[in-house]
């Protein structure tokens, strides 16, 4: 029976070593470390990220502050207010929930945010420094869930084989990055890889970011493998809503060695990952005023 790797857990600890760090930097500088969440319209589920990061922000003693846009704003508003977020002392992380509506350029939005208080790390400055290997901002999912891998495998991940299904700018590939950075041997896996089971079946670390529900299933990994599912889905069984990922838990779990959940696994560590790129960013900011 497999290891549950779980994220509600490991999450708290990260928070608290946040909570703790917040508590210091407020004695150090005199203010908190600031975060601005920034949402645009009404998307049901963009809604409930906001009010959960907000959550997590306000009980880990960071200052967390809200900007509400209405879904027609124009690319000039928003670029306005990050322009202005920028230069906010109190703020040292930004954060646009994506998706944005669809009139609205996503990848101009995050080039325009100061590469400093890009707590998602997705601007091009952050991520050319993670595939170089330099200090960033690192991408809050792919962040997670190396901590969890590292509870699990220990900090030494040298010469195991990653296959990463899925390469996505804000999952897979700096999902990869990391990986490779931790010495790991990888694969990354995607829409067009030719007979990708049989690249998964040879992972020693399988990191599912795909966005297809239960996808992965038992004859796609090695037994003994660490699983970690990224994946979100809603589907309908049994005439009920339900949160899946994207690896079948009950099939896999008697084959792996260990495994995340969803819920409860790699959802709450990007929460608190992102607490802690807030931590980060304000204290890099900070001693640069020095
Ligand atoms: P994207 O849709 O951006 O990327 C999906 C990737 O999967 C693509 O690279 C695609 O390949 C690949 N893919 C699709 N179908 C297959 C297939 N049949 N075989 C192999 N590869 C395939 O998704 P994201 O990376 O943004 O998200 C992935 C999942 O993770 C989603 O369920 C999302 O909700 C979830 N998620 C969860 C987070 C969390 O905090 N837990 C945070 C972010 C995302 P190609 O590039 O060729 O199209």
């Amino acid at each position: 029976m497999a290891t549950r790797i779980d994220g509600k857990v490991i999450s708290a600890q990260v928070l608290d070593e946040v909570a703790t760090d917040a508590a210091a930097f407020l004695e150090d500088y005199g203010i908190k470390p600031g975060l601005a969440v920034v949402l645009v319209g009404e998307d049901p589920a963009s809604q409930v990220y906001v009010r959960n990061k907000i959550a997590r922000a306000t009980e880990s003693g960071l200052n967390s502050i809200e900007h509400r846009l209405p879904i027609d704003t124009t690319q000039e508003t928003l670029n306005q207010l990050v322009a202005a977020l920028n230069v906010d002392p109190a703020v040292h992380g930004i954060l646009v929930q994506l998706p944005l509506p669809a009139h609205l350029d996503e990848e101009q939005i995050i080039a325009a945010i100061s590469p400093e208080k890009d707590v998602d790390g997705f601007h091009p400055v952050n991520v050319g420094a993670l595939s170089v290997g330099k200090e960033s901002l690192v991408p809050c999912t792919p962040q997670g869930c190396m901590i969890m891998i590292g509870k699990v495998l220990g900090d030494d991940l040298s010469g195991k084989h990653a296959v990463v299904v899925g390469r996505s700018n804000i999952v897979g590939k700096p999902m990869a990055a990391l990986l490779l950075q931790a010495n790991c041997t990888v694969t990354v896996v995607h829409s067009r890889t030719n007979n990708p089971q049989a690249l998964a079946q040879q992972a020693d670390i399988l990191v599912a970011a795909v966005g297809r529900p239960e996808m992965i299933g038992a004859d796609w990994v090695k037994p003994g493998a660490t699983v970690i599912d990224v994946g979100i889905n809603v589907i309908e069984r049994n005439g009920q809503r339900k949160l899946v990922g994207d690896v079948d838990y009950a099939a896999v779990e008697p084959v792996a060695a260990a495994i995340t959940p969803v819920p409860g696994g790699v959802g709450p560590m990007t929460i608190a990952c992102l607490m802690k790129n807030t931590l980060t960013a304000a204290r890099r900011l900070m001693s640069d005023e020095l």
